[in-house]
């Protein structure tokens, strides 16, 4: 039976984590290890200034007061009962598209994992804000693709990142591979003053911008397709190091 490791930037009780690992229980046994609290746009960062604890909350349910990379790293060598089969993060409740990824903390759990060689993706629901989150929809398709994962494997040094447009099911086009986009924020600082008068400000919100080029991940799901973008670990800029070296 496929050991399958869940995990999450949210945090151990967010709705998403319990509605991914539920999905997924039906392909094997689901473990949760996920972050105490909400870590959201911690990106890939490590704990190494203080120690790192574990706590059993129930049956296969753990929660480690670090961040996203610290519980995939942590929970793969030190508390699964095994090497997982795959390591699935989500569902986020907010899309992940674009340049999203270099902050996310949901795409950075499944980058450790696949840093540490198992197949692994991150699943993002993208919702506007104050809708609600239509979860069941987005554990699907993270249910199909995991399926397809544990038997056909992942090519090294990819995850995928999955993005599920928050809409119901049958509206839902179909699925398209892509590549990642641009998703740029106006606004995305704001200035506050606090009762004695200093400024200070505040980074989050914003008004996104949408990047038009096509076959993006950000296209396909604002044109209510499941976006699947194969991302690697190699962030090396081949066509301009070919360019350097032939000078
Ligand atoms: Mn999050």
């Amino acid at each position: 039976m496929p050991l399958i490791m869940i995990t999450n930037d949210d945090g151990v009780d967010a709705p998403g984590l319990r509605i991914l690992a539920e999905a997924l229980g039906t392909l094997g046994r689901a473990i949760i290890i996920a972050p105490e609290r909400d870590n959201s746009a911690a990106s890939h960062s490590l704990t190494m200034r203080r120690p790192l604890r574990v706590r059993e909350i129930s049956a296969d349910v753990y929660a480690i007061d670090g961040t996203p990379a610290d519980c995939v790293m942590v929970g793969i060598k030190k508390v699964l009962p095994a090497r997982p089969d795959l390591v699935a993060s989500g569902i986020n409740p907010g899309a992940n598209l674009g340049d999203d990824i270099n902050y996310s903390g949901t795409v950075s759990a499944a980058r450790e994992g696949t840093l540490l060689e198992i197949p692994s993706l991150a699943v993002s629901l993208a919702t506007a804000n104050g809708e609600p989150c239509l979860y069941p929809v987005a554990a699907r398709q993270a249910l199909i693709l995991a399926a397809e994962l544990l038997e056909r494997g992942m090519p090294p040094n990819t995850l995928f990142n999955v993005n599920v447009p928050n809409r119901p099911a049958v509206e839902i086009l179909g699925r398209r591979y892509t590549r990642q986009g641009r998703r740029l924020y106006d606004n995305a600082i704001q200035e506050t003053f606090d009762p004695w008068g200093q400024r200070h400000y505040w980074i989050g919100g914003g008004t996104p911008r949408w990047s038009k080029e096509p076959e993006t991940d950000v296209q396909a799901v604002q044109a209510g397709y499941v976006s699947v973008t194969p991302l690697h670990l190699d962030m090396t800029n081949h066509q301009v190091l070919q360019g350097l070296l032939a000078k």
